[in-house]
């Protein structure tokens, strides 16, 4: 007897695919770009969240800063926000611990209690090495007095932090040439501080402030020692960086008319803020209202 296999031949394994084989390698391609560029979007929509945050938030947050030297209590529970592109001043008597309050900020003084974040960084949790960098890269100061190095030029006493920061040679010198050119001293640049005026050492003293792009700009008094005309000059200075380059400054001042055209005046008294400016604006009499809209004098 002929066993017969013919019908148990097995018959070729068929898959059933949804479109003919051919058409399916452009679909791998395909997934690859479509995924790409979901990856991408992503990036993208991550980076600009980001820069969102970024922009919102805080430049500066203290939080119940105590300071005291011996038995004298200096600032008795400070809590202030400062943002980013702010122009503030702070006021109030001498003695009232205006210049301790900005010494702590720039962190030049630790607290006796209390947090300081400047920059999103909480510096009370930085050892004194990592502190003084904090300083170099995150912060400008600007004191009553230039404080410039008498034996170098304007050139390179603006090109200093920019060393100390580890930057080369070449970086620091285009760096500070631009920053001179901004402050209009491009003509002075090989100039000493004893061949440059009460303002023009004041902005050199701003240029050497901005050289490292720091978060924040401390002065202490700036036009403290100019004439009228260079005082405005310096304090148009200060909005000019802010608006073309974002930059916060924290500015104590007795000047009056400075303190007018910050965006926002802290007062301090006695250790305490007796007002942070958020407060809105008085209700203005109706009487001035329509004065002001007429035009009247
Ligand atoms: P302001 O800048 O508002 O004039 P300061 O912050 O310089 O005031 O000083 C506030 C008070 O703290 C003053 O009475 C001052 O004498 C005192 N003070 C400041 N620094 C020190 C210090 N290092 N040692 C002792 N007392 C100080
Ligand atoms: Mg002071």
């Amino acid at each position: 007897m002929r066993l017969r296999f013919g019908n148990l031949t097995p018959s070729p394994i068929r898959i059933k695919l949804p479109f003919p084989f051919i058409l399916q390698f452009p679909i791998i391609p395909l997934i690859a770009f479509y995924l790409r560029s979901f990856c991408v979007n992503l990036r993208k929509f991550i980076f600009r969240y980001r820069f969102f945050l970024y922009l919102c938030r805080d430049m500066i947050t203290i939080e119940n800063i105590r300071k005291s030297f011996g038995d004298l209590e200096v600032l008795k529970g400070i809590n202030l926000h400062i943002d980013k592109g702010e122009v503030v001043s702070i006021v109030g008597p001498s003695g009232a611990g205006k210049t301790t309050l900005l010494q702590i900020i720039g962190t030049l003084d630790r607290p006796d209690a209390g947090k300081v974040i400047v920059d999103g960084i909480d510096t009370s949790q930085l050892s004194s090495k990592k502190l003084s960098d904090f300083r170099n890269q995150h912060l400008g100061f600007v004191f009553q007095f230039h404080q410039l190095l008498p034996e170098f030029t304007a050139l390179e006493n603006i090109m200093i932090p920019a060393f100390i920061a580890g930057k080369s040679q070449k970086e620091a010198r285009q760096r500070a040439k631009e920053l001179l050119e901004f402050m209009g001293l491009s003509e002075r640049a090989g100039h000493k501080p004893n061949e440059l005026s009460g303002g023009e050492k004041q902005r050199v003293a701003v240029a050497r402030a901005l050289m490292n792009h720091p978060a924040v700009i401390l002065a202490d008094e700036p036009s403290g020692s100019l004439d009228t005309k260079n005082k405005e000059e310096l304090h148009q200075l200060f909005f000019d960086l802010r608006d073309k380059m974002g930059q916060t400054f924290v500015i104590v001042t007795h000047d009056e008319g400075l303190a007018a055209i910050t965006d926002r005046t802290i007062h301090l008294r006695d250790g305490m803020i007796e007002d942070d400016g958020t407060a809105k604006e008085p209700i203005v009499e109706e009487e001035e209202v329509s004065d002001a809209e007429t035009g009247r004098l």
